[in-house]
């Protein structure tokens, strides 16, 4: 059934802004926002949509926000606690998780366990803490339905799967990222600035520098393992430069089904909120003849590292993706920041899986303390 009313979390970025807009088209209630610190764009948000809570992480600017929402009924919370309460306590009775990275596990679960459904773009909470959510996902009959457009991409290309054992592999597509035909030698000394231009999407910052360096691919892997329960070695990843086709799965019988469209997240936003129905959407409409031609190649392994460093974390199992997970976001921020060298990125994530110890069983204290671990040993 479709969402009615929504908590948006990351309201202020890149899908939090794109949600926005696929509920001023939809017009689907807005009953909770939240982002770490921007209160003005927050103030502006919140007196279109009037939701009943808003939540900022950062206290300081909590308490700018409620000077600016005084003179509204607007409830105004802090920090991450806010945010959580924001996730299970609103009207909603959908929780869009549009918060980039691994901070957004915490308030997936709570909503999970406040049985709302999920709308998932945070894909590190599904690396960080894959097994955590699933299994309360299942304890509470909640569906999670995927934002990324590539796992949008393949969740469409499933409907209607005959049986489970028909789904033969998932072909994941990549667009290569700025850096596409580059050899390690050349891409030793690349700049930030090189590395936010991204051919076809435009993102938060996090993001595009994990799509420079094919981080963001083997994020999306092991998502794709966890959402569609397959393994990995049955997922194909494929480079595809045009970002058209966002993703296939192929079936027995060797048929391969794909989703198409412009590289325009408003169209996965909208499907993870209106499924199963389908409805006109702000995306402009995908000629084929105007592209002309759509390219398909095998990714280089050797130059982008991180896919493998990937495929071996989740091949090793247990809290391994959260370890990688946390080790990257550390060191793409260091990126950012100027402090480390791009193809740093893929070797201290590297060296942080390597002395990560496998353990079946764990819980989100141990994610939180592979999360530390893993920071301090980037840091270092
Ligand atoms: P962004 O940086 O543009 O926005 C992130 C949002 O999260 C902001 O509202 C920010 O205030 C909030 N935030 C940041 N740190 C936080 C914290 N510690 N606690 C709570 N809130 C925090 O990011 P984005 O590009 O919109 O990406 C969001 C998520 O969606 C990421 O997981 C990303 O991988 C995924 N995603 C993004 C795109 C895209 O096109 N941007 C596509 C597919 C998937
Ligand atoms: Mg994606």
């Amino acid at each position: 059934m479709s969402a009615k009313s929504l908590a948006i979390l990351g309201s202020t970025g890149s899908i939090g802004k794109q949600s926005l807009d696929v509920c001023r088209k939809c017009g689907y209630g807005v009953k909770a926002l939240t982002a770490y610190s921007s209160e003005k764009e927050m103030e502006n948000q919140a007196r279109e949509f009037n939701p009943e809570v808003v939540a900022l992480v950062d206290e300081k600017a909590a308490r700018e926000l409620k000077t600016r929402l005084a003179d509204t009924d607007i409830k105004v919370l802090s920090g991450v606690e806010g945010v959580c309460e924001c996730a299970v306590l609103s009207g909603a009775d959908t929780v869009l998780n549009s918060i980039v990275g691994m901070a957004g596990l915490k308030p997936t679960l709570e909503a999970i366990r406040a049985k709302k459904k999920i709308a998932l773009a945070n894909k590190e909470t599904l690396v960080a803490g894959g097994k955590l959510v699933m299994a309360e996902a299942e304890k509470n009959g909640v569906q999670i339905l995927p934002v990324d457009s590539e796992h949008s991409a393949i969740f469409q290309c499933l409907q209607g799967k005959p049986s489970n054992r028909a789904l033969k592999k998932i072909i994941l597509t990549a667009s290569g990222g700025p850096f596409f035909g580059k050899t390690a030698q050349e891409l030793k000394n690349v700049t930030v600035e090189n590395a936010l231009k991204h051919p076809n999407w435009s993102m938060g910052a996090k993001i595009t520098i994990d799509s420079a360096t094919m981080m963001n691919k083997g994020l999306e892997l092991i998502e794709a393992v966890w959402l569609f329960s397959v393994k990995p070695e049955d997922i194909e990843i494929v480079v595809h430069r045009e970002s058209i086709v966002h993703s296939a799965v192929e079936y027995d019988d060797n048929s391969v089904i794909a989703q198409l469209g412009l590289p325009d997240m408003r169209i996965p936003i909208q499907y993870a909120l209106t499924y199963p129905e389908r409805f006109e959407s702000p995306a402009g409409e995908l000629s084929l003849s105007q592209i002309g031609r759509l390219s398909f190649f095998e990714p280089d392994y050797d130059t982008f590292k991180c896919i493998n460093i990937c495929k071996n974390a989740i091949n090793k199992g247990g809290l391994c993706t959260a370890a990688v997970n946390s080790a990257n976001e550390q060191a793409n921020l260091m990126f950012r920041q100027g402090k480390i060298g791009f193809l740093d990125i893929a070797e201290k994530v590297e060296e942080v899986l390597e002395c990560t110890a496998y353990r079946d069983e764990y819980t989100f204290d141990d994610v939180m303390e592979v999360d530390r671990f893993a920071r301090e040993y980037v840091m270092r």
